[in-house]
């Protein structure tokens, strides 16, 4: 099979799978109602590789001449990361800035176990490289989607792993290596359109330490294995949510779910890390390098429609041309434009790894641009909010619109400036509703890692001799710190 019909991908998840749904199990999430609106979101993945007008883009052609998705390719040069960045855009705008959610994430993941793996292959002759690639030519060859399971439940997180104390069971470990595989035992959280993927990929979230070894393990499995149980995320929306009141939520639930592993089996050619401890942190870092791409693109066109909602919310309430909503309408264009420009620049200066031809976007750029669009995030929100006014909460529904007994007052009375349709004034509302959600707010500071993960790496990455350089040097400090672009410099102030 090359390329999957959105039908074949909706069809494929009837596999018995466990999920729950607001405290019942779901028999079919095909048919379930809420669930159906990730399976939708998901399926756009299908919709437009499918599409002649984005197939240039979206997919290529492998070496039998089948078309597989660009997206499960491993990128090798910054030209693949240019297209990567244009892939994750058109999968952005199209979806309201919610990339849909077939390869998003877990692609990310694929590309950090392919270059780890080749180094624990080194260091104990083990075969993971080589079980990573039939992973990834059977991903392609079925055009599965897939998640990523990264984020450990945790428990105490003062705690490792093996340490931690009510249970052993906060992260997943293995609880018995047999000749054909593991048994596994633990839960994910977080896992973002998990019950709408096909697979699962599995890696540690953290550094560990030899009593953690149990715990280093990494395996992709399709999310029906006997064993795996799903809960979904309680959704913003209810059952039969329009999109009148909810724009962006009814038509984009990611069900960012928790997966339990009890006793779950991962056979031997699906295993990429079994136990070598000392590589788990490296599978955790090499993913969040994958990754920023992804979230910073995808967030730059979340903010192109945030900062649009506020110019046209400012100008549908008359207010657009004052002095304090021009201010901040334009904090919100720099704050969209600088996410954009850290996310490009991140790219051009994209860097390898030894032992690999991946590349990635510069880690320092990268985590810049993901601190900066995540600090600032909430004062984006509460220049939305304030331009709004109180109507985005207080707003009535769209039933209440449509109702003839109170169509004309809402009409009449929820008008702004004339010339605007009281409909398009309401739609506006509901939308910076959605945007300035709890759900939006929580998303931005911590899905792709929290602000104090972004600052660690920052910290660690900072070129400090080339600071100290510069301030030894101004100072007067002899001798002062050697740097390449500083040793070579001319005197100065000269002596003339
Ligand atoms: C909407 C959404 C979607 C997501 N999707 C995915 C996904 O698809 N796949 C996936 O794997 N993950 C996903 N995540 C998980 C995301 O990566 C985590 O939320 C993030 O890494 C933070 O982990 P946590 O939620 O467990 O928060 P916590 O670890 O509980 O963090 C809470 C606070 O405690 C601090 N903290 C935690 N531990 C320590 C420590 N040891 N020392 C000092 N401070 C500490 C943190 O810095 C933070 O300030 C998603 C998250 C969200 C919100």
């Amino acid at each position: 099979m090359a390329i999957k019909t959105p039908q074949q991908y909706i069809e494929s998840l009837r596999d018995g799978r466990v999920v729950y749904f607001d405290g019942k199990r779901v028999p079919d999430v095909t048919e379930h109602p809420v669930c159906k609106i990730t399976n939708n979101w998901v399926a756009m993945d299908y919709i437009m590789n499918n599409d002649p007008r984005y197939q240039d883009l979206l997919t290529d052609l492998d070496s039998n001449g089948e078309r597989v998705s660009f997206a499960l390719q491993p990128q090798r040069t910054p030209e693949d990361l240019f297209r990567l960045r244009e892939v994750v855009k058109l999968w952005a705008r199209v979806c309201y800035g919610k990339p849909t959610g077939a390869k998003f994430v877990a692609k990310d993941g694929l590309n950090a176990v392919t270059v780890v793996s080749r180094r624990v292959d080194k260091k104990y002759g083990t075969n993971y490289a080589a079980n990573v690639e039939a992973y990834r030519t059977h991903l392609q060859k079925n055009d599965l989607s897939f998640a990523m399971g990264l984020t450990d439940i945790k428990g105490d997180r003062s705690l490792r792993p093996s340490q931690q104390v009510q249970h052993k069971d906060f992260y997943v470990r293995i609880v018995e290596d047999r000749p054909d595989g593991i048994v596994v035992s633990g839960a994910k959280s977080h896992i973002s359109q998990a019950p709408a993927c096909n697979e699962v990929l599995i890696a540690p979230c953290r550094a560990m330490q030899q009593d953690d070894a149990a715990y280093a393990v990494s395996f992709g499995i399709p999310l029906n294995t006997p064993g795996i149980t799903m809960i979904c995320a309680q959704p913003e929306i209810g059952e039969g949510a329009n999109l009148f009141d909810h724009p962006v939520s009814a038509a984009v639930y990611i069900n960012d779910a928790t997966i339990i592993f009890d006793n779950a089996f991962i056979p031997k050619e699906r295993i990429f890390l079994k136990g070598e401890w000392e590589f788990a942190g490296d599978v955790a870092y090499m993913f969040a390098n994958f990754h920023r791409l992804s979230a910073e693109t995808y967030k730059a066109m979340e903010l192109e429609l945030f900062t649009g909602a506020a110019t046209l919310m400012a100008e549908y309430n008359g207010v657009d041309k004052k002095a304090h909503i021009r201010e901040k309408l334009t904090w919100l264009v720099m704050y969209t434009e600088a996410v954009e420009t850290l996310g490009r620049a991140a790219v051009e200066h994209c860097v390898g790894e030894d032992g690999s031809d991946l590349v990635y976007p510069s880690p320092m750029i990268a985590n810049i641009c993901k601190f900066y669009f995540a600090d600032n995030w909430h004062t984006a929100t509460k220049y939305i909010q304030d331009i709004g006014g109180g109507i985005i909460v207080t707003a009535p529904s769209y039933n209440d619109y449509v109702n003839p007994e109170t169509h004309d007052f809402m009409e009449k009375y929820f008008g702004g400036k004339a010339g605007v349709p009281t409909e398009h004034r309401l739609r506006m509302v509901k939308l910076i509703r959605d945007l300035t959600s709890c759900y939006e707010d929580v998303l931005t500071i911590h899905a792709e890692g929290s602000l104090e993960a972004q600052k660690l790496s920052i910290l660690q990455l900072a070129d400090w001799s080339r600071y100290r350089a510069a301030a030894t040097r101004a100072a007067g400090i002899v001798p002062a710190t050697a740097h390449p672009l500083f040793v070579e410099l001319p005197k100065f102030p000269p002596e003339l």
